[in-house]
């Protein structure tokens, strides 16, 4: 079953009155019609996420001329092959899995070619769960936020987490998650002498990431069922 648009837009308002304002929702629309984006585009929503390179070229390149101004954001797992093709998708504006250091260096290495910056997230594996990619300790994040000087078209915006799926606790652990990241943020925001965001929260956890200060918030499932 697929919302109306009546029904998209409280949704929509009802999410938006719980972001502070350095919070930010990510409508993550894998699997979701270009129909079902358009919708929420239209309502005055910007930022979409999807999780497979294919699935997101596809869909910008239909929704180009309809959606002029949407920013598009990668959320999965990227295969070295299918970085050209992502990063010739339209409007690209932020990758939140750069998940080792091997794919930053490919990603610089292929940036040349693009007009407008990317912003990067680097993925944190908090959860410590096998099938969870992402960097696993504080000094391969910082070599690999090293890497990524403020010349190059790839900037370092922030780091990505997920919470653990398999757990008795759900709430729990995503706090201890959310936490996890928080740390690793605040030491390399001082580090680095830059800000650093977080992009941390799923339907499911997303009140506790903001209660964690969460600037992106990732919501699929809650606003379109
Ligand atoms: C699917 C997905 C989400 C959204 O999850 P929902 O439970 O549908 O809100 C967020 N982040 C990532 C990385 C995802 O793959």
């Amino acid at each position: 079953m697929t919302l109306n648009k009546e029904e998209k837009a409280s949704k929509l308002k009802a999410i938006k009155s719980q972001l502070p304002a350095d919070s930010h929702l990510l409508i993550v629309s894998k699997t979701r019609s270009e129909d079902e984006i358009r919708a929420y585009y239209e309502l005055g929503h910007r930022d979409f996420g999807e999780n497979r390179v294919q699935e997101l070229a596809e869909k910008a390149e239909h929704l180009k001329l309809t959606c002029p101004d949407i920013r598009w954001h990668m959320i999965g797992n990227i295969q070295s092959k299918k970085i050209p093709q992502l990063l010739s998708v339209h409007h690209l504006w932020a990758i939140h899995s750069v998940d080792d250091k091997e794919l930053v260096q490919k990603l610089l290495k292929a940036s040349d070619k693009l007009t407008d910056s990317v912003n990067i997230f680097l993925q944190y594996n908090t959860s410590k769960e096998v099938e969870k990619s992402g960097f696993e300790d504080y000094a391969s994040l910082k070599e690999a936020a090293l890497l990524l000087s403020s010349q190059s078209k790839i900037k370092l915006l922030g780091l990505m987490t997920m919470g653990t799926v398999r757990t008795d606790d759900f709430e729990t652990e995503a706090r201890r998650c959310f936490k996890d990241l928080n740390r690793n943020k605040n030491q390399l925001s001082s580090d680095l002498s830059k800000p650093i965001k977080t992009s941390m929260g799923m339907s499911q956890d997303y009140k506790i990431a903001l209660e964690e200060g969460s600037n992106w918030v990732r919501l699929g499932t809650m606003l379109f069922q």
